[in-house]
């Protein structure tokens, strides 16, 4: 570690600290309390699963309690009915879209040691860059030249990729314009942030603030994370979205890596976390995340951990956290191998990644699937965009490359008021068409370009049903689009 290394994690855990010392609030997760729901729902009845799905359909959420007896359901008669369930309340709340977006790692050295990455610190056998300004813009113009409009940037926790450079990054996505193309979204995976920290990115525009518990459980917690550095505080780590929203980000999302304890505990931690912002803020995480740990170069955890998760142990996941939580986005990235998230959109996800490259600088290389000796870990679907949405189209989905919600200042509490009212496919819809018509001029194959209007017309159809005084409107838009214009927005 270099003495600038070293100087940067002293004064960060000391800021961790201070932070300990003076939060008021009492950490939410109870292992034992966790534990005791779980064993007390071990051997649910029918009556039981078919009482709890009947109130997952009134799309009010469930408690820990009730989503605690979906997880022990093991019938597979009624585990296809928690499948159908998930699968109905998607549609109900956001209708058959799928938003996309691209992550992009700036940055990977990190002073941290976390057990099952391949960026932690003392892994040599993963080489660590930050990108500059110049090869950030390269990677910016080539995601645009493939559709991309909504990012999810990356960085480690290191002096390289502090609070400044974050800024400096995000402010520079956004100056980026190629031919018809721009970024319009930039959301961030990062390590926490103290209260001014926040308003920083807040200030530079960010969409939603996302950080990752890795594992609610506290002794698992501790093992992954040495006390040493900045992420082995659980509580500073925990109270990470509580914080953005004091510093006014209303979009904040939670994650949990799965692979590392029992996926069942993680579930209720999840849905724990949940209530307690929408508890202290009126409003519960924009999005959630439920990441399975990938192979990873250097890092035997990855492959022996004794937790790791099946498919069908997987798609419970989705499918109770759907019913537990109606109104929140859940993203599955492509981690996940092409045929598995084919079936795991279906269970209730409304954000995907694609055309993903995870190695920093790795779009400028994309013919290059792979490069373990500079990733993370290792992906699992490396398809282009444009062969991902041709999939999608197939399967009945209208891609979605939607922005709008964020700036029409439809965030937070707002947005919750109308995913409630069940409003939010009324304009996701509409927006989906708009942007996804832009794509299809702008960016798709010939082939992905007529399925495309297809699916278009399609949902066309469906609007005018629901809303058919809005319709001319939408016809007006789609001619705009036709015609030149861009970012025309329901
Ligand atoms: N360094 C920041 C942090 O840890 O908060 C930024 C995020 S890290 C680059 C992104 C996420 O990748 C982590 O929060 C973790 O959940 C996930 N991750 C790390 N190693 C992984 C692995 N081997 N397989 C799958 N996901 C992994
Ligand atoms: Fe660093 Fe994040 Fe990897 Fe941990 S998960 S070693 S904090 S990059």
């Amino acid at each position: 570690m270099t003495p600038q290394e070293q100087a940067w994690r002293e004064q960060r855990t000391a800021v961790i600290r201070k932070y300990e010392e003076t939060e008021k609030r009492t950490d939410f997760i109870d292992d034992d309390e966790i534990r005791r729901i779980l064993e007390s729902r071990a051997h649910p009845d029918r009556p039981q699963i078919e009482e709890v799905l009947a109130k997952a359909r009134e799309l009010k959420g469930l408690t820990p309690e009730e989503a605690a007896v979906l997880i022990n359901c093991r019938d597979p008669e009624l585990v296809q009915e928690v499948f159908a369930t998930a699968r109905w309340i998607k549609e109900e709340v956001y209708g058959n879209r799928i938003v996309l977006f691209a992550p992009l790692y700036l940055s990977s050295p990190c002073v941290n040691n976390c057990a099952y990455c391949g960026f932690r610190h003392t892994n040599d056998a993963v080489t660590k860059r930050t990108l500059s300004l110049e090869e950030l813009e390269q990677e910016v113009r080539i995601l645009i030249s493939k559709g991309h409009k909504r990012l999810i940037v990356v960085y480690g926790e290191h002096p390289e990729s502090d609070i400044d450079y974050m800024c400096r990054t995000i402010e520079k996505i956004y100056s980026i314009k190629k031919g018809r193309g721009e970024i319009r979204r930039v959301n961030v995976n990062a390590p926490p942030l103290t209260v001014e920290e926040y308003r920083r990115v807040k200030d530079v525009g960010i969409g939603t603030y996302q950080v990752f518990q890795e594992t609610y459980h506290h002794a698992t917690y501790r093992k992954m994370h040495p006390a040493n550095t900045p992420k082995g505080s659980y509580r500073w780590r925990l109270f990470a979205q509580h914080r953005a929203q004091e510093a006014g980000i209303d979009d904040v999302a939670i994650g949990a890596l799965f692979g590392l304890y029992d996926w069942r505990f993680e579930v209720l931690g999840l849905i724990i976390h949940a209530r307690d912002l929408e508890r202290e803020f009126g409003v519960g995480p924009h999005t959630i995340s439920f990441p399975r740990l990938e192979p990873a170069l250097n890092t035997p955890l990855t492959t022996n951990s004794p937790y790791l998760v099946s498919d069908e142990d997987f798609k419970k996941v989705i499918a109770v956290l759907r019913c537990a939580v109606p109104y929140t986005g859940m993203i599955l990235t492509c981690r996940e191998r092409p045929e598995f998230r084919r079936e795991a959109i279906r269970l209730g996800i409304s954000q995907v990644d694609a055309g993903s490259r995870i190695a920093v600088g790795g779009y400028a290389e994309m013919e290059r699937e792979h490069i373990p000796d500079r990733q993370q870990f290792q992906l699992g679907d490396t398809r282009s965009l444009d062969e991902f949405i041709y999939e999608l189209c197939q399967d009945g989905y209208i891609p979605s490359f939607c922005t709008s919600c964020y700036r029409a200042a439809r965030t937070g509490c707002h947005f919750m008021s109308f995913a409630k009212k069940g409003l939010v496919k009324n304009f996701c819809i509409p927006n989906a068409a708009l942007t996804f018509k832009e794509y299809l001029l702008d960016y798709a194959s010939p082939q992905t370009r007529a399925l495309g209007e297809e699916v278009i017309g399609h949902y066309l159809e469906w609007f005018n049903q629901k809303m058919p005084k809005r319709t001319p409107q939408l016809h007006k838009l789609l001619q705009r689009v036709e015609a030149g214009e861009r970012d025309a927005k329901f």
